[in-house]
């Protein structure tokens, strides 16, 4: 089974002198988490063992019972009345912060003798374990109750005894399917806001290697660019069937959005001329940046996988990012160009995990000249700008493509994401993998069944049905019906924050 994680993030309103106790069971449980941390430095040991054990093994080292009358280090030094769902929570807030510190010494050590043997000198400093907490509370059953759809009551710290305060909630809720888990509680600037962890199990799709067997298997490549077409979503077959192609724009507006904040921004710096140390200057510009890359990623990422969702496609396939090469020019320029390519990382990322929930496999290929090869012959192709001028050479960034070599004409990004879903597919047809195949067939007939269903699933629209009835495979008409479904349902242009 296969899960999908994700957390829904909810508005709290609550009596203003609650603030303060928020702000107080924040601290009390840090400074009951650095105990912890402490308690497991000194028994390194500890860390070898499971969450479950090392748990039951700290209450021994840390808390009073009747059987247990003296502890070694007990928590009761901190405070008398903690409750065991906030002592339990905050062990393994501890735990995890143990092992990734406990990790990372062991990465160092061994990295040491490496160096060491060979009689080099290492200079790297060993990592220090945190001197200072900001661990966000996390509300174990017990520590909550009577939660809806916009009301918690909370059990916290007052600073002097725990109190239950009632606080409503104002987001999202989950989706079907989705189970909460423990809230916790976030501080952002003076308002406190609850994040709560939801998970959905589901039956999860086959490797990719298992996929490309089965010719109805759908593809949806994504070629991602930094100019007015963001992204470039094809979907084509296993057999190299083109199904439907989407354009997503919006380059140009966000663009043009930075380079005058960047532009602004750089003003503003010559006019000052100096820079205060350690003090974010232009504050309010780099937010409104910083929103509004992230409000794109996330909208683009979500029409990717909506566009791959409504067709039915079961592999998403990206290109890896190839390196970033240093632009002249201005300021805002090269800024702004550095923030476009920061932005397909992005992009990648939140449609990998968008994509998963959907129970969607992401993989990337080699963007070695994804962009100046054929997708139907591979031959290096001509790209040219205008469609009446003549096509010579090849010219970055530009619109258009022919092929000298089988006369293909094409949109230039439309060809890339082509290839990059060509590269997968011939990635694993060069190396089959049949004997394991086989075997995985069979271990997930069910999940294989269900995953047929739905590739086999058509865009419900009477329009492509009606062409398919009539002309059959003819993919010509397919294509050019679902392209203009496609183009129906894009939704309204990108907005940017108004200045
Ligand atoms: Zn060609």
């Amino acid at each position: 089974m296969a899960k999908a994680t994700k957390t829904i993030q909810h508005t709290l309103s609550y009596q203003a002198s609650h603030a303060a106790w928020f702000a107080e069971t924040h601290a009390f449980y840090n400074r009951v988490v650095a105990f912890y941390f402490d308690v497991i430095h000194a028994h390194e040991g500890l860390i070898d063992l499971s969450n479950k054990e090392a748990l039951t093994a700290l209450e021994k080292l840390t808390h009073a019972t009747l059987d247990n009358p003296e502890p070694v280090f007990p928590l009761s030094e901190i405070a008398d009345s903690i409750p065991a769902m906030f002592r339990r929570a905050a062990i393994n807030a501890a735990l995890g912060s143990a092992r990734s510190f406990f990790a990372h010494l062991k990465k160092w050590k061994a990295k040491k003798a490496k160096a060491e043997a060979k009689g080099k000198k290492f200079a790297d400093r060993p990592p220090v374990a945190p001197r200072s907490w900001n661990t966000c509370v996390s509300f174990y059953s017990g520590m909550y109750k009577d939660r809806t759809e916009s009301r918690i009551m909370l059990k916290v710290w007052t600073g002097a005894c725990w109190a239950w305060v009632k606080a409503r909630t104002l987001g999202r809720e989950a989706q079907d399917g989705f189970e909460l888990g423990s809230p916790s509680l976030i501080r952002k600037g003076t308002t406190w806001w609850l994040h709560t962890p939801v998970e959905k199990t589901f039956t999860g799709p086959s490797k990719i290697a298992t996929q490309i067997t089965k010719t109805a298997t759908a593809i949806c490549a994504v070629d991602l660019n930094i100019g007015n077409n963001l992204a470039v979503c094809t979907l084509q077959t296993v057999e190299g069937t083109l199904l439907a192609t989407r354009f997503i724009k919006g380059g140009n507006r966000i663009d043009g959005f930075r380079k005058r904040q960047l532009g602004r921004i750089a003003r503003n710096r010559s006019r000052t001329g100096i820079i205060a140390e350690g003090e974010q200057d232009n504050k309010v510009r780099w937010k409104r940046i910083r929103h509004a890359d992230e409000a794109i990623a996330h909208r683009i990422s979500c029409r990717i996988v909506q566009f791959a969702t409504a067709h039915g496609a079961s592999v998403l396939v990206f290109e890896h990012l190839a390196n970033l090469k240093p632009e002249k020019g201005k300021y805002s320029k090269r800024g702004n160009m550095k923030r476009a390519y920061w932005m397909k990382g992005r992009i990648f990322s939140y449609a990998k995990y968008k994509a998963w929930n959907e129970g969607i496999i992401t993989s990337r290929v080699n963007p070695r000249n994804t962009s100046r090869e054929c997708a139907r012959c591979h031959a290096p192709i001509i790209r040219y700008a205008k469609a009446n001028a003549r096509a010579e050479g090849y010219t970055v960034g530009t619109p258009l493509m022919v092929c000298p070599g089988c006369g293909k004409r094409d949109n230039a990004d439309r060809n890339a994401s082509l290839v990059i879903g060509q590269r997968l597919i011939t990635r694993y047809q060069e190396k089959p993998h049949t004997l394991s195949l086989e075997k995985e067939d069979r271990k997930l007939s069910g999940p294989s069944l269900s995953q047929d269903a739905k590739s086999e699933q058509k865009p419900s629209c009477s329009l492509t049905q009606r062409h398919e009835e009539r002309c059959g495979h003819g993919t010509a008409r397919r294509e050019a019906a679902t392209m203009d479904t496609a183009s129906l349902s894009i939704a309204t242009q990108l907005r940017l924050f108004n200045e």
